[in-house]
């Protein structure tokens, strides 16, 4: 069933129910190693109320400045490492549903 649902981390090339479970201070250690392998897992991971900095754990908004100024790496070399499309804008769906609306006059 796609997607699993809340509380289920994206770890290690496969979804964990982890983040339920676990008590906050032991959260999965950063930078997450492995890749999404689908659509679905990539918009999973960007369908909550912020999304999750996969390097180092940080949880914002959006993370195209932050992977910039913070990792010094780009955009496409960061979402190449996670297979993340180069068409999907890393920001949350909720910001992202904002942002289309506004600059997408029906
Ligand atoms: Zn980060």
């Amino acid at each position: 069933m796609w997607p699993p649902g809340p509380g289920y981390a994206f770890i290690n090339n496969r979804y964990v129910m982890q983040l339920q479970v676990q008590p906050e201070e032991e959260e999965p250690t950063f930078p997450i190693e492995g890749t999404f392998n689908s659509r679905f897992a990539v918009k999973h991971y960007m369908s909550g109320d912020y999304i999750q900095c996969l390097l180092c754990g940080k949880k914002l908004k959006r993370l195209e400045g932050h992977i910039r100024s913070v990792h010094r790496i780009t955009i496409d070399s960061y979402k190449r490492k996670y297979n993340i499309p180069l068409s999907f804008k890393l920001e949350c769906e909720e910001l992202y549903n904002k942002m289309k609306s506004k600059k997408e006059p029906a």
